[in-house]
């Protein structure tokens, strides 16, 4: 028995070897991404249900690498973030969100909005909110076109220092929502304390409305975010039932796969220029 303990000690030994270069590899190559400009920026639509438009829509990084094809946003963000990269590349698709605003801007509802994710780390960054606010200015973008979103865990880590962080982004005009909402533990006693404009729900909980399980979580985060006089936005929608079923409780800003998935700045447009068939 001690053998083949031995045999799978030097087996799991030579595994994590592999996995350590590949990720070593992995890490030099984001640099490289990141200093060359290479990450590309996707918009999914957000639709208003009741004005039968699109409204907003979140920004998601994609790295398209070489060797590797594309590789999943959660696994080489959470690299960016252990390693630090994850400023540089925030800075990045920020800057990137901006150019392709400018672009638009002409073409945009007048409040048409474009949420940009930032992760915990970020959010800690001293530096945050001098580079929102100078890369905005640079590129000549009105702030109040900008939401943020941070995952519910990250806002309720420190009270005190997210209220202070809140309170700038706000004062600066740009919007911040609540990522992920409902898989934390945030009372209405915190909530009301932070300065944030929207809820978005989880998707897992539309995932399980189909089921019927995620109706209490739904109901209950909606009628939170009416109560505060927030917005709400579904995400994770890919079905004409989860649909309803979120309308019918007073969601009517859904983001998911039923309308449309994550697409390039030029579809965005084309997208906008037409009514929402529903
Ligand atoms: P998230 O912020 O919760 O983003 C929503 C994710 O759900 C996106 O995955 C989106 O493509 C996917 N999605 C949207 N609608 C549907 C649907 O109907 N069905 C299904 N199955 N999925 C749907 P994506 O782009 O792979 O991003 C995954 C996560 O990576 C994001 O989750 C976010 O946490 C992170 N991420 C993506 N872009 C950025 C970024 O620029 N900065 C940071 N810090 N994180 C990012
Ligand atoms: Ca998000
Ligand atoms: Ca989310
Ligand atoms: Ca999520």
């Amino acid at each position: 028995a001690k053998r083949v303990t031995g045999e799978q000690v030097a087996l799991f030994s030579e595994e994590m070897k592999v996995a350590a270069f590949l990720r070593f590899t992995l890490e030099g190559d984001l640099r490289r991404a990141i200093g060359d400009d290479a990450l590309r920026v996707v918009y999914q639509p957000i639709v208003d249900l009741h004005r039968r438009a699109v409204v907003k829509a979140e920004a998601l990084v994609r790295w398209p690498h070489l060797a590797r094809g594309a590789i999943p946003p959660p696994e080489f963000i959470s690299l960016a973030e252990e390693t630090g990269m994850i400023v540089p590349l925030s800075r990045s698709v920020i800057e990137r969100v901006c150019a392709d605003i400018a672009v638009m801007e002409p073409y945009l509802p007048a409040d048409f909005r474009f949420c940009i994710n930032l992760s915990g780390v970020n959010f800690m960054d001293t530096q945050l909110i001098p580079t929102v606010s100078a890369v905005l200015a640079a590129a000549g973008v009105p702030p109040g076109r900008i939401e943020f979103e941070l995952t519910e865990t990250v806002l309720m880590r420190d009270l005190d220092y997210a209220t202070v962080i809140l309170g700038q982004l706000r004062e600066m005009g740009v919007r911040v929502a609540v990522d992920d909402f409902g898989t934390g533990y945030s009372s209405l006693a915190y909530l009301r304390r932070l300065a944030v404009d929207t809820l978005k729900i989880d998707r897992s909980f539309v995932n399980e409305l189909d089921d019927g399980q995620g109706i209490a979580i739904v109901e209950a985060v909606i009628g939170l975010a009416h109560s505060l006089g927030l917005e709400v936005v579904a995400e994770g929608v890919e079905t004409p039932s989860q649909l309803c079923a979120l309308s019918a409780r007073g969601c009517h800003l859904i983001q998911g796969y039923l309308f449309a998935r994550p697409m390039p700045a030029e579809s965005l447009l084309e997208v906008l220029g037409r009514e929402v068939s529903m």
